[in-house]
């Protein structure tokens, strides 16, 4: 058989031999390969000399039966698969995205190549946690000799051919930032093939039906001459001052009907079979999806009914908590920041009744209370801390003490229990207008950005900007728009900016921004009159934060820092110098602060956006906080509401 001949290629494992890898031609020119396979069918190649579709040399006159289809390439002869988004038109609008004017490229390593059933497709760790893997059909194009500088004409003589892929996604990583590399890498996340089709079969590529199909069910289906970009127009494009070398795959864009797109929304799970159809000649992919086993990511909280109901000291009081806020810092906490024996109960945002008092609580504090619990307990009353305290406040205050504890982070239980001991001074009433669930935040986040924004000494109409909106700047925001100051919100991560939006409508910020626009400091400026910010907290830890904002300050300005970087607070010392800016740290309101923080919130109708949680939905809530699945705050409910 001669090279002009060939047609259609697959790389498979022959029944005859389970060690060797095999090129050739399937002997059945019509036979769809994956779809014969899947239902069980024998399928006959006739064996080719070579051992890459990339130069499959002569035929051998060897018929051999398919045992196992690979991909039609191997991991080492594919240099990177090149992505490109958005490239229906339908697919850019479910998406909620305009219709791109030029290739939107990203990248997936080698290392995603997976080979077609009855290898599994993967649902990895990362997307398990909340159900955001997704599928997306495509049509592959693999580059047959290198290809650099190459005109839209020319461009398909660099095409080898075409084959099907599945783009597997992971929606919530992919949408946490603009780059898409990270959510798109995942081992095994591209299954590729089986057959690939040789350009002389298929001269145009944009003639071609693609249909992806769910459990038997078709989700997606499209011509790909609705390709916003066809094939040429891809090839020539990635080519510009780029070597693509031959092997370099090229997926071009799904149609519409991905799971996010749908409504309600649909996930590849465990279980779930997915078909891309792609006729005539290329055939079908199919893959059987089963969750990665091993990862880092794992259940980081385990419920136990073990735990005996403590008893309070006398200067405790026992809560029986109504609910409980999962915090940033519970992640630091799981990660052994403290470094407190384990095991131990999280949450530091404790809200419930009092069910018990020791014998030298005040009597300010009676059984039934609906009380919150602020993070600082124990002073002391014997360390430097305690001792500047005494001096300067004139009172013992905990926030100071070096051997203070913290319930739920530092030598005291936490709140995801049916029960917990506090430090009676470190106890808040609520008012029945506010709801636990609604208390629990502002035990930590609530107090910390409340602290904050008294540590910025703000006067009514001064501009403030509100950096990462999280649990503490969505609270940032209501406060400082409630105590009249004129409010910027600055996030980079949909998310965030969706939070800022979505405050009760007599609290919104009076800027949005996307710290990654370009647009953003030139709106900044003209928001202050290009005087700068009087003042900004930044609730993030993310490391670009802190000198951005204080860019942003006018003269004098205040930068009042509440996250924490993972390489430290840095600052331009010429922008910290010449403009005499003032950096702040700041940890958590007093109890008066927290008091006058309450009343606050039930007088202006404050809330925090939250995600409520059973017990037993929160074993896994570090997990799917670390991989930003919740939108607001996550509050546990625990026991009868
Ligand atoms: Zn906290
Ligand atoms: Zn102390």
């Amino acid at each position: 058989m001669a090279a002009s001949t060939l047609q259609r290629l697959v790389r498979f494992v022959p029944k005859s031999n389970p060690s060797k890898i095999l090129i050739g031609q399937p002997a059945d020119k019509n036979v769809d390969v994956g779809a014969a396979l899947r239902k069980g069918q024998e399928v006959a190649v006739n064996v080719l000399s070579g051992s890459s579709v990339l130069s499959p040399g002569a035929s051998t006159g060897a018929t051999e039966i398919i045992d196992r289809v690979l991909s039609p390439l191997a991991q080492s002869e594919v240099g990177t698969v090149r992505g490109v988004g958005m490239n229906y038109s339908k697919h850019a609008a479910e998406i909620g995205a305009p219709p791109p004017t030029i290739p939107v490229i990203f990248m997936r390593p080698s290392t995603c190549i997976n080979d077609p059933w009855p290898a599994p497709g993967i649902v990895p760790r990362v997307s398990q946690v909340d159900e955001s893997a997704d599928y997306e059909a495509e049509l592959a194009v693999v580059i047959g000799k290198t290809a650099k500088n190459v005109s839209e004409a020319d461009a398909l003589d660099y095409v080898l051919g075409y084959t099907a892929a599945n783009d597997v996604s992971s929606r919530t990583q992919q949408l946490n930032q603009s780059q898409w590399s990270f959510s798109k890498s995942f081992d095994g996340a591209c299954p590729l093939g089986p057959t690939l089709v040789l350009k002389s079969l298929i001269p145009d590529p944009s003639k071609l039906r693609i249909r992806g199909i769910k459990n038997g069910k078709v989700h997606q289906e499209s011509g790909t001459d609705d390709l916003i970009f066809p094939v040429p127009k891809i090839v020539s494009w990635l080519s510009q001052s780029t070597t693509l070398p031959a092997g370099t795959v090229i997926i071009t864009g799904t149609p519409a009907g991905v799971g996010i797109g749908r409504k309600p929304k649909d996930a590849l799970r465990h279980g779930d079979e997915y078909a891309v159809e792609i006729l005539p000649h290329i055939g079908t992919l199919t893959n059987i999806f089963e969750n990665e086993k091993n990862g880092f990511v794992t259940k980081f909280y385990q419920l136990r009914d073990d735990v005996p109901t403590p008893t309070p000291k006398p200067d405790e009081i026992l809560i029986r908590i109504a609910a409980a806020g999962f915090c940033h810092t519970d992640l630091m906490v799981y990660r052994g920041v403290t470094q407190g024996p384990l095991p131990f109960t999280g949450s530091h945002e404790p809200a419930g009744t009092i069910a018990s008092i020791g014998s030298d609580v005040p009597d300010t504090w009676h059984v039934g209370d609906r009380v919150g619990v602020t993070n600082f307990m124990d002073p002391c009353d014997n360390c430097k801390g305690c001792k500047w305290a005494t001096q300067v406040i004139g009172a013992l205050d905990p926030r100071y003490c070096d051997n203070k504890t913290m319930c739920g982070i530092v030598s005291r239980d936490g709140a995801f229990a049916e029960y917990m001991t506090a430090w009676y001074g470190a106890v808040v009433h609520l008012p029945n207008s506010l709801s636990f669930q609604q208390a629990a935040p502002l035990m930590c986040a609530g107090a910390s950005v409340w602290h904050a924004l008294n540590q910025a000494e703000l006067q009514k109409g001064q501009a403030v900007a509100i950096v990462g909106i999280g649990g503490l700047g969505v609270l940032g925001i209501q406060f400082a728009k409630a105590k009249g100051y004129r409010v910027v919100a600055i996030d980079n991560r949909d998310v965030g900016l969706k939070l800022a939006s979505e405050v009760p409508s007599h609290l919104k910020p009076d800027l949005i921004l996307n710290f990654d626009d370009p647009e953003t400091i030139r709106k900044i400026s003209g928001f202050t009159d290009d005087i700068g910010l009087r003042a900004a907290i930044v609730c993030t830890g993310a490391d670009a934060a802190s000198d951005w904002a204080a860019q942003r300050l006018q003269p004098r300005g205040v930068l009042v820092a509440v996250g924490i970087p993972e390489q430290g607070l840095r600052f331009d010392p010429m922008n910290l110098l010449f403009k005499e800016i003032v950096v702040k740290g700041s940890i958590h309101c007093s109890m008066q602060e927290t008091r006058d923080m309450i009343d606050f919130v039930a007088e202006h109708g404050i809330l925090s956006h939250l995600t409520l949680l059973t017990m037993e939905e929160a074993e896994d809530i570090a997990a799917k906080s670390e991989a930003q699945a919740y939108t607001g705050r996550p509050v546990v409910q625990v026991g009868e509401q």
